[in-house]
């Protein structure tokens, strides 16, 4: 982390055809009282500014865009509450850093206020306390507990339907359950989310039954795990179809089986069976409101399957069935990748592979849900908990992870990610996360 090695003990002031954009801080006055510390800087005129803490020794951090230090500032405020110094350096991008060395680890919360009758332009910096910050973490985390979502998951085939047979003799049936296991492993680990295998072992489900599975368990998803089969074996990448859960539509099924019929075999593949299955599970078509969720989650899904791999189509798959309405519950059928074409054969087979298709379809859903949870879910209260508290704004810096940020702030990751529609747990230099604390600190 360079930046806490480039700091300069000694002011060096910009020249002066430099000078006229710059921000200059007129004055520095800090603060304490009870477990807080305020530091206040008055400027000459609103700045960009970023602000960020580090941990051994514990220091915070504030850069200021083209910003300098008024020589009416002969010297830095002494000790105060938990500061124990600051020290300031002019930085090679024009930066002003202000580091205030710390006495313990605190929480910070920053803002900027206008001029009024006494001062001008100020950026106000909070120091909070943890000791305080923990009582206060702890009170609040007596929420009432939302329902979890339920997302179904379904290895597609099995028992005597074998699926699609790759050329080395995978077989779709039980490369579709060890993903659905990975999958539903995944969602469980998720705060707030459920899993429920349709089957969890090599055995055939009637489709009827798959569906019941889902409404049985009230899923808020269901999730059809398969490998795709086509004659032409350079065929590949994943595919996502919105599928529904009832009523039949014959349109569809016509066209679906047409399409169907059109594939033949691929090596030992029946494509027939395959067919039959697949327009099973896709004609199952209902006609309400949660197609726009199904083509949503899938969407999402899709953005995280092209991370991964290729992806046979970037949009999610309705065509060659008729203009659906929506399911009552949203449903999705994935066609992880082609067996039929050699090299992806092996990736299924693969752990590896197998993990990170897991991966990336949570991570789809994760984002989905997130971004739209159903009512009473604990996403969606934790969503209205942090939209009604307080929020920090953190700038990654070089070296932030979010699991230190985490730390740093006294939250938990799974708060930061719902407060920023994170998809992922990885972050950018530059990028600007809100930090969920808890109204009172
Ligand atoms: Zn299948």
């Amino acid at each position: 982390m360079p930046s806490r090695r480039v700091i300069f003990a000694v002011v060096v002031f910009l020249s002066g055809t430099q000078a006229f954009a710059a921000t200059t801080v007129e004055n520095i006055r800090v603060w304490a009282e009870g477990g807080r510390t305020r530091v206040v800087l008055d400027l000459s005129r609103p700045a960009g500014h970023k602000i960020f803490t580090l941990r051994s020794p514990d220091r915070l951090v504030i850069d200021l865009d083209a910003g300098r230090l008024s020589k009416s500032i002969t010297e830095l405020p002494k000790a105060t509450g938990a500061i124990a110094a600051i020290r300031t350096g002019i930085r090679a991008n024009g930066q002003l850093r202000i580091v205030i060395d710390l006495r313990e680890t605190v929480r910070s919360r920053s803002f900027t206020a206008g001029p009024n009758s006494k001062y001008g332009d100020r950026l106000v910096v909070d120091l909070q306390r943890f000791e305080n910050l923990t009582t206060v973490k702890r009170a609040s985390e007596k929420y009432v507990r939302g329902r979890d979502i339920v997302i179904a998951v379904d290895a597609g085939h099995g028992g005597h339907d074998p699926g699609a047979v790759g050329r080395g003799k995978t077989r779709e049936k039980d490369v579709a359950l060890s993903i659905s296991r990975l999958l539903a492993q995944r969602i469980n680990a998720e705060p707030g989310m459920k899993a429920v295998l349709v089957r969890n072992s090599d055995r055939y489900v009637d489709h009827r039954a798959r569906m019941e599975v889902a409404r049985r368990n009230k899923a808020d998803l269901f999730v059809s795990i398969h490998a795709d089969a086509v004659d032409d074996r350079r065929a590949n990448g994943a595919t996502v179809y919105v599928l529904s859960l009832k009523g039949a539509s014959d349109e569809a099924a016509k066209r679906l089986a047409k399409r169907e019929n059109a594939d033949s075999r691929v090596g030992d593949v029946s494509l027939a069976d395959k067919g039959e299955v697949l327009a099973s599970v896709l004609l199952d078509l209902s006609q309400n409101a949660a197609l726009g969720a199904s083509l949503d989650v899938g969407a999402d899904v899709i953005g995280e399957l092209a991370r991964i791999g290729k992806v046979h189509r970037r949009s999610v798959q309705q065509a060659g069935l008729i203009v659906l309405k929506s399911p009552d519950v949203p449903s999705i059928l994935i066609e992880t990748a082609y067996i039929s074409n050699p090299t992806e054969e092996k990736k299924l087979r693969s752990a590896s592979y197998q993990n990170k298709l897991a991966t990336a379809i949570l991570k789809g859903i994760r984002k989905y849900f997130h971004e739209n949870p159903p009512a009473n879910t604990q996403i969606a209260l934790n969503q209205a908990k942090y939209k009604n508290s307080a929020r920090i704004s953190h700038v990654i810096a070089r070296g932030d992870t979010l699991s230190e940020i985490a730390e740093r702030y006294n939250v938990s990751m799974a708060s930061i990610r719902t407060a920023n529609h994170l998809a992922s747990d990885s972050v950018r230099i530059g990028q600007k996360l809100q930090i969920p604390v808890s109204s009172g600190t």
